[in-house]
């Protein structure tokens, strides 16, 4: 199955915490269409939309590259990515088109529960595990401090009892993980939920028409939650 030009592409992620609700959102959108278990590309049935099931990490880059028309991600995938070109000087540049209200999660600092707190700043020189190095130092960096990375793109939250670093930054909803590991939350660094992407290029016509109309439904339908 492949996807052409001339239909709108939508790329959500795969397999995680956004997928349902951004497969649900589609659907209130008037979007049909139906999920075939490992297929990358959904074709909507009854507009010309695909939508592209993919790591919730390659969006930014898709949406940012002007490969994809439009996307939904966490706004903490979002800022990191784009830090993370910027510093390449890769393209980095996207429209923000709506917070969609699902998704809602909190980056944080961790510490071991048995140790005092004093600031962000007592950190300073410190190692730090996290995914989200960017954010994280631009967080500290504007408090004139400065950690050492420890980069993991998953189980951060053991890195402390395993003596790879002395606090992480996470992404904490209920802290019963951080819990569950002996740390303890001691600041909020980001707040973060889904948001809908587009590229920066401007679109033709008739795909602009098209999200015109998504747009003026997502209105409809994020109003009606409140
Ligand atoms: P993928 O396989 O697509 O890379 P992933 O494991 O990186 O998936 P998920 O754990 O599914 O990603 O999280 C996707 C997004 O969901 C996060 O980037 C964040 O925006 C959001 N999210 C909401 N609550 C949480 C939470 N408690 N922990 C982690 N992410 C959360
Ligand atoms: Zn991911």
């Amino acid at each position: 199955m492949t996807t052409d030009k001339t239909r709108l592409r939508i790329a959500i992620q795969k397999s995680g915490r956004l997928s349902r609700d951004s497969e649900k959102l589609l659907s209130q959108l008037g979007v049909k269409f139906v999920m075939r278990d490992n297929r990358l590309i959904a074709h909507a049935e009854n507009l010309p939309i695909d939508i592209l099931r993919v790591r919730d990490d390659d969006i930014p880059a898709l949406v940012m590259d002007g490969i994809i028309d439009l996307g939904i991600v966490g706004q903490n995938v979002l800022e990191e990515v784009e830090l993370e070109r910027q510093a390449d000087a890769m393209p980095a540049r996207y429209r923000e088109l709506k917070a969609l209200g699902f998704g809602k999660c909190r980056l944080s600092l961790a510490i071991p529960e048995d140790e005092e707190f004093a600031s962000a700043e007592a950190l300073d020189g410190k190692i730090i595990a996290t995914s989200y190095p960017r954010l994280l130092g631009r967080y500290l960096a504007a408090k004139g401090t400065s950690f050492k990375n420890c980069q993991l793109n998953g189980s951060v939250e053991v890195a402390p009892r395993a003596g790879l670093a002395d606090a992480i930054c996470d992404l904490v909803s209920t802290g019963a993980t951080l819990e569950a590991n002996g740390l303890k939350e001691v600041e909020v660094i980001y707040r973060s939920q889904a948001t809908l992407i587009a590229r920066e290029q401007a679109f033709e016509p008739a795909k602009q028409q098209l999200i015109d109309t998504l747009m003026t439904r997502l209105q409809g339908v994020l109003s009606a939650r409140e």
